[in-house]
């Protein structure tokens, strides 16, 4: 095969769909290469680096803050790199090596393949089923049932970097440490959640574990500020006994985003599952459980039935479901909320095209569920500005999106979480990074996140990609990473 120059093909018409992802930035790139092995990869960091060339890692391009949207320079799309490798059982896990382009859901096709005596799965889930491996991992997107399975970490026993020059590395759970912000963690965790700004995941290990047997799906439709209010409390208040019965997602989607659902939902394929909210309804509330005995289903959707109840949220107008298929057309449900405020921006860009994404996501656990949706409602309403609002209910990791029609509005929205992210940042709420920080949340990363933290960054930047090589502004400034 001819040598890494000779493959690199020019950015022209044919390829103006990578200069973007979902969170609609618009980026520029001369050249875009598409490895189809590990040794690929290392040929074009080693030509990178000899050319001092930027060059921004792609893997399904669903990111929504910008993170593989290059900013001049080589695309290194990793969307040939989807084989799977070996399969093993060790000390009674069970894990899989993947190549990084790998999508989530040829992955979950392989997984059902795998012959084991135990039906086993991958728990992180980002909900959007065309991210890839490699993208799911270094922006660490541990998906709806992260109050459950925790973060993509624990999913993750090893991985092979391929970094700046063309040398590997290889890094397996435990061999290593350092420490970030203070914090000792395993150096595997720097490059998981690392947004690829340190060097390319050419091949990471899964590890896999026994699905539960029983998995249930409820959404319930609420109709009154104060029953929802007051499930969310009893939800929040339960969250332990949940827990513990086996619940693995809590999400809440606002009338806003319910309304977009439906208003989109002939127009886009992944909208199908949404059927248009009756009139009247506020909000919905999606809730998943995972349980190992038939029993503990039974019983949390007793007790969600009977919390819904006490709340005042007619049980006759919620959905349920059980058994593999039926949860997933209920989490179908869920991801359209998402898609539907990804599909409102492409129809508002229309217009102006310099829109893009304009969210926040903040981890607000000790924030008052009723208080902070009050306030953005009320901050966003200030602002002349449409507002749509869904996320994890548990830890209020809700996502914020301004809805703006006009650049002016952008504007102002983008004024407006920033003064919102410092606003909770002094209350201790933080930049949750699972969506990516990318470069479209980077200043507000750099503005909220601790001193220390940002400094390690930027000290492990400077050991693993000096020349400032790959992802050129995201996470840190172009001055620091290139
Ligand atoms: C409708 C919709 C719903 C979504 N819902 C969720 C959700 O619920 N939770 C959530 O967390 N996210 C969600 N996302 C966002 C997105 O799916 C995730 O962020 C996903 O992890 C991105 O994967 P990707 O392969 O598309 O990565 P990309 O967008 O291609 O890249 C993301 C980042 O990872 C880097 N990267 C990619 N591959 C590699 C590699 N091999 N080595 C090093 N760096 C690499 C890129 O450079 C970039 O910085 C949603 C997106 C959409 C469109």
């Amino acid at each position: 095969m001819s040598g890494v120059e000779e493959r690199i093909r020019t950015v022209d018409e044919k390829f103006q769909d990578y200069l973007t992802d979902e969170s609609r930035l618009q980026g520029r790139a001369e050249g875009i290469f598409f490895p189809e092995s590990e040794a690929d990869i290392r040929e074009f960091a080693a030509w990178a680096h000899r050319n001092g060339a930027a060059a921004t890692i792609q893997g399904g391009r669903t990111g929504l803050a910008g993170g593989a949207v290059p900013a001049g320079g080589c695309l290194l799309n990793l969307s040939k790199m989807c084989r799977v490798g070996k399969f093993f059982r060790d000390v009674g896990a069970y894990f899989l090596e993947v190549e990084p382009g790998l999508s989530l859901r040829q992955l979950r096709q392989e997984i059902k393949q795998l012959k084991s005596e135990a039906e086993l799965f991958w728990p992180p889930d980002p909900t959007e089923t065309s991210a890839s491996v490699g993208g799911i991992v270094s922006c660490s997107a541990r998906g709806l049932c992260a109050p459950r399975y925790g973060s993509t970490n624990h999913h993750v026993a090893g991985a092979r970097i391929v970094l700046a020059g063309g040398g590997i590395m290889e890094l397996r759970r435990g061999e290593r440490f350092v420490s970030l912000g203070g914090a000792k963690m395993d150096l595997l965790d720097l490059f998981i959640g690392g947004e690829g700004i340190f060097g390319v995941l050419s091949r990471v290990t899964l590890q896999l574990q026994p699905r539960p047997p029983h998995s249930w799906g409820f959404i319930f439709f609420l109709e009154q500020k104060e029953t929802l209010y007051a499930f969310v409390e009893k939800l929040k208040g339960s969250r332990h006994r949940l827990m513990e019965l086996g619940l693995a997602a809590a999400e809440y989607m606002d009338h806003t985003t319910l309304q977009l659902m439906a208003q989109y939902g002939g127009a886009a394929n992944s909208l199908k599952a949404a059927p248009p909210p009756e009139p009247g309804v506020l909000a919905a509330i999606y809730l998943e459980a995972h349980c190992r005995e038939e029993e503990a289903g039974l019983e949390i959707a007793d007790k969600l039935l009977e919390m819904a109840a006490e709340a005042n949220c007619d049980p006759d107008k919620a959905w349920a479901a059980s058994g593999e298929g039926g949860v997933e057309q209920m989490r179908e449900f869920r991801h359209a909320a998402a898609a539907a405020v990804n599909f409102r921006l492409a129809r508002a860009r229309l217009s102006e095209p310099r829109l893009t994404g304009l969210d926040l996501y903040l981890a607000a656990d000790d924030e008052d569920f009723a208080g902070l949706l009050e306030k953005y409602v009320a901050g966003a309403a200030g602002a002349g500005l449409n507002v749509a609002i869904y996320g994890h209910l548990l830890g209020n990791r809700l996502r914020v999106n301004l809805l703006p029609e006009s650049y002016a509005q952008y504007e102002e929205g983008r004024r407006l979480l920033a003064q919102w992210a410092l606003e909770l940042a002094g209350r201790r709420a933080q930049a949750d990074r699972q969506h990516g920080i990318g470069k479209l949340k980077r200043e507000l990363f750099l503005q909220t996140a601790p001193r220390q933290y940002i400094e390690d960054l930027k000290k492990f930047k400077d050991y693993y990609d000096p020349a400032g090589m790959w992802n050129r502004g995201t996470l840190l400034p172009p001055a620091q990473s290139g």
